[in-house]
């Protein structure tokens, strides 16, 4: 019969791989948990309009990305293609703005868009969210990218990110703004990709976000966002910079960089690893004032980025398996068997990691699987040593064997893990 493989688009996460994403994970907690944030843990889905308001209608995730589908009740329901949204309406939902500002909020999961897959993009991958809500001063902008940026140094990956800052201006200047980009996009249409030349109507601001390389030479010379900012945004944006250079970080003007979500005013972001190839951005965000009062609640402003960890692995040199055993127990016999099922409860009891063998394969075959699993130890007990109450203890790397008394072996086994977590 055939074999049903998993869908298109969507991946499995295989030991040891998931090794590197529980360092991730852990990671991200103790940053984001040093910086003040919670954990917050939200539905994998949502009432549709939920998204259709929080990201917008002419988003290319609204319009052809989303998991919709009606429920057996007829309603339609989405599966989350991103955060935000999900988080502010639980933030609105439990009254979460009765808090003291900001209220700093992290989640982290799985989230669907149906894009083309390719390297580094899939139908199902997973972020890491923070949100910040309630407070307006610029110089959370910085402390969040800040943050953002000590999840990547955490990381040991620092120096393989480069971090891209605009401003997108608020509901006062990009109406301006936008009319102008869309005169100038209207007389150059005909230099431009099927995609952006659709575009050009719906949302001339996402023309600027699109990597075609034909459509550069126009993209290049549009009007500039930096150069149409009201005088608010512009002083939001000085300050942004003035606290991004107090903490010594660098980055790089781009203001061409829009994103793909309707809801930023002011203050984006990006992060972008450049080995990665088309799929370069890491982690993106931005400020969404007006957001919350968009989708019915208190007109409280907030900031928050997304770290994609498909992305962030991809960079992660694989880790060492924590969860690897320390030892192999090895019974030549029934009687062996029961003895060491019961040593192997007592060892795990302390905290370390064994694997049993059953007995039923030759010694040399069990030794051959220890050492294709890379397990440090043996612990082999045959009926000669179960008559006196001993085992033999094998250092797999070298061979070596010598043996001791069984009541003694999970003393011993602690004291080689403590030996090799020193190194
Ligand atoms: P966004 O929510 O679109 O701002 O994306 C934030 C981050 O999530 C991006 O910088 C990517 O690292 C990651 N990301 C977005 N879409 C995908 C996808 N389809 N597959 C893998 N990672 C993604």
């Amino acid at each position: 019969m055939k074999a049903i493989q998993a869908v298109r688009g969507v991946r499995d996460i295989l030991p040891p791989e998931t090794a590197k994403w529980r360092r991730m994970e852990a990671v991200a907690r103790e940053v984001f948990e040093l910086a003040g944030y919670r954990e917050i843990r939200l539905p994998l889905f949502e009432r549709t309009e939920l998204f259709a308001r929080g990201i917008g209608e002419t988003t290319d995730i609204v319009e052809k990305e989303m998991y919709t589908f009606h429920d057996r009740s007829g309603e339609s329901v989405t599966l989350r293609p991103e955060a935000t949204a999900s988080l502010l309406r639980a933030y609105i939902e439990h009254g979460l703005h009765v808090q003291p500002k900001p209220v700093r909020l992290y989640t982290m999961g799985p989230m669907f868009r149906y894009e083309r897959p390719q390297a580094g993009r899939y139908r199902q991958f997973h972020q890491a969210n923070v949100e910040a809500v309630g407070e307006v001063h610029p110089a959370l902008d910085a402390e969040v990218i800040g943050m953002l940026l000590e999840f990547f140094r955490a990381l040991g990956l620092a120096d393989r990110v480069t971090l891209h800052v605009n401003s997108i201006g608020d509901g006062q200047c990009r109406p301006a703004f936008r009319r102008g980009l869309l005169e100038y996009l209207t007389q150059h249409l005909s230099s431009l990709c099927e995609e952006c030349r659709a575009r050009v109507e719906r949302n001339p601001l996402r023309v600027l976000d699109c990597k075609n390389p034909g459509c550069q030479p126009t993209i290049e010379r549009a009007p500039s966002i930096l150069d149409a900012l009201c005088a608010a945004c512009a002083s939001h944006f000085d300050q942004v910079q003035a606290a991004l250079g107090a903490l010594g970080i660098s980055y790089r003007i781009t203001p061409r960089m829009v994103r793909g979500l309707d809801y930023y005013v002011r203050t984006t972001f990006e992060m972008v690893a450049g080995e990665l190839g088309a799929q370069n951005a890491v982690a993106g965000g931005g400020r969404y004032d007006g957001l919350i009062a968009a989708l019915g609640g208190p007109p409280d402003p907030g900031i928050g980025f997304a770290i994609g960890m498909e992305r962030v692995s991809l960079l992660l040199q694989d880790v060492a398996d924590p969860a690897a055993p320390l030892a192999l127990l090895i019974p030549l016999g029934d009687a062996a068997l029961h003895r060491l099922l019961a040593l192997a409860r007592s060892v795990r009891r302390q905290g370390l990691a064994v694997d049993v063998a059953y007995g039923a394969r030759r010694l040399r075959s069990e030794l051959d699987r220890a050492n294709r699993l890379a397990i440090p130890y043996a612990v082999i007990v045959g009926d000669l040593e179960l008559a006196k109450g001993h085992a033999q203890l094998r250092e797999m790397a070298e061979g070596s064997q010598r043996e001791l008394p069984l009541d003694e072996v999970p003393g011993e086994l602690s004291r080689l893990a403590e030996r090799r977590r020193r190194g």
